[in-house]
């Protein structure tokens, strides 16, 4: 055991805290013994690195944490004045959505059915780093103009129309549509005229537009999955108001703002970097990758609208996939129904009310929990019941719908994004035999689009999604809903 663990003060069953001096609050930390335990002394640096920066009230580590770009990965960060470019990501609002259809199980036990709804599928929603609707033949197109409106709307009625996307889709939305601090469309409109100020920008942002209803690369998935809903009444009803569906297909997804959202969150590094040194600013820790700006600043309110921007382009991208989907599974079982039940972020910062005033709360792969009767979930579906969280653990062991308990205030109304990594991508190309992987998945009956399974994406490359469960619900943060058992996943 490393200093670092000896410093962490256990203060419940799957709690504990992390003292970082200063004068500063500690951080906390959520997972039981064997889940703290491989947490590496990196990860915990950069937490304390993180809490230690300017302006910043709170840090919570998740049990999927491990080291990322300055802040770790499965943190949050939280902050009344300041943001921070780097715990939001390059990969701005990377989500999950789930669909809940209307097909029994039954209906897919045969692999000859599922083969189809893969092949339907790829015909729509393209998979790899750098594809976009021109690799597909049955993707939506989406022009210069188009690509304006999704950039600057979101989610707005008149751009779900032209996608032929449901109206009713926006309120299962953590965030329909995202607007510049001041609320004007004008004002993203600027920014986006100014991205593509010269003809080969322009040219640039229109191939980013048109990757707009696809999945993009790496740990990027789309996965049929069949809904167990849990054995305890309230939650079995509470899965049903939802519109879970027992015994029936559901399809998970996990994608972000592709090539769009990275684009911004580059140039916004770069203007950042580029103003630190010119105003003789010192890195927090010397990490570039922590740098800042008050959220009130001229700095701060342009990474606000490029966030923002990034943000409603990976949420229509989300949406148009989900309808692309459901017409997938219409091509071959013509006449399902289908409905989205939620769409969750897991690396933006939004304000939220903590500790009794307004903060920018930053989820670096880390998932909103807000329980029933939270103010923020007022005049929404979800008041009394709390929304839906979409935890994705591996497509051999399953993933889980949980809903908040009042307890996710320890955490800042926050859970982790997965079960996380327990190999990086080098060891487990290197550790992992592919042989075993593939047959492992086969046992378990699972399919996938890939001829063999990318290793560095094998269930064992991630950590055990039952201890990984057992530290949300021990630290009383949330509980399960429902349980989604995979059928087929398509990968890069
Ligand atoms: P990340 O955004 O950190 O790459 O991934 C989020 C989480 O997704 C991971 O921590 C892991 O638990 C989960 N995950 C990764 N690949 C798959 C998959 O193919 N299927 C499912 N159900 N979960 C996955
Ligand atoms: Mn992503
Ligand atoms: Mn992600």
């Amino acid at each position: 055991m490393d200093t670092m663990h000896e410093m962490l003060e256990i203060t419940g069953p799957a709690t504990a805290t992390l003292p970082v001096g200063d004068g500063c609050s500690p951080i906390t930390v959520i997972g039981t013994d064997p889940i703290r335990q491989s947490f590496g002394s990196q990860t915990f640096q950069q937490a304390i690195n993180s809490r230690l920066a300017p302006g910043v009230s709170q840090v919570v580590l998740n049990p999927d944490a491990h080291v990322g770009y300055g802040a770790p990965v499965g943190c949050v960060m939280v902050s009344p004045t300041h943001v921070y470019p780097g715990p939001v990501g390059v990969d701005i609002k990377c989500s999950m959505s789930l669909l809940q259809t209307d097909l029994p199980e039954s209906e897919i036990t045969d692999w000859k059915m599922r083969r189809r709804v893969i092949q339907a599928i790829a015909k729509r929603v393209p998979t790899g780093a750098g594809r976009g609707q021109r690799h597909v033949p049955k993707s939506r197109s989406v022009d210069g103009p188009l690509g304006f409106q999704v950039a600057t709307e979101g989610a707005s009625k008149s751009v779900l129309k032209k996608l032929g996307i449901p109206k009713s889709w926006a309120s299962r939305c953590e965030d329909a549509s995202h607007t510049a601090p001041d609320g004007s469309v004008d004002t993203l409109a600027a920014r986006l005229e100014w991205m593509g100020r010269e003809r080969d920008k322009r040219d640039r942002l229109e191939s980013k537009f048109r990757q707009l209803g696809s999945y993009g690369g790496g740990n990027h998935f789309g996965e049929a999955e069949i809904v167990s809903l849990s054995n305890k009444q309230y939650f079995r009803s509470l899965g049903e108001q939802w519109g879970l569906r027992d015994g029936c297909v559901a399809f998970l997804s996990h994608c972000g703002s592709r090539g769009f959202g990275h684009d911004w969150a580059m140039s916004q590094f770069r203007a950042m970097k580029t103003h630190f040194q010119s105003s003789g600013l010192a890195f927090p820790a010397g990490d570039p990758q922590l740098c800042y700006a008050e959220a009130d600043s001229p700095e701060g309110q342009r990474y606000l609208c490029d966030m923002a921007m990034g943000a409603n382009f990976a949420t229509v991208n989300h949406l148009l996939i989900n309808q692309l989907v459901l017409e997938s599974f219409r091509e071959v079982f013509p006449g399902i129904r289908g409905e989205l039940i939620y769409f969750i972020s897991h690396n933006i910062a939004r304000q939220e009310p903590v500790d009794g005033r307004l903060q920018w709360v930053h989820r670096k792969g880390a998932t909103r929990a807000l329980p029933k009767g939270h103010e923020q979930l007022a005049g929404t579906e979800f008041e009394s019941t709390g929304h839906p969280i979409l935890l994705p653990g591996n497509p051999r062991d399953g993933s889980s719908i949980m809903v908040a308990q009042r307890g996710a205030s320890v955490s800042a109304f926050s859970v982790n994004h997965g079960a996380g990594r327990q190999l990086s991508r080098t060891k487990a190309k290197k550790n992992l035999n592919q042989t075993v992987i593939d047959q492992n998945l086969l046992d378990h009956d699972v399919i996938s689009n890939c001829r063999v399974y990318p290793r560095d994406e094998a269930p064992d490359a991630y950590q055990d999604f039952a201890e990984v469960l057992k530290s949300v619900t021990k630290a009383g943060l949330a509980d399960e809903v429902a349980r989604l058992k995979a059928k087929f996943v398509l990968k890069d």
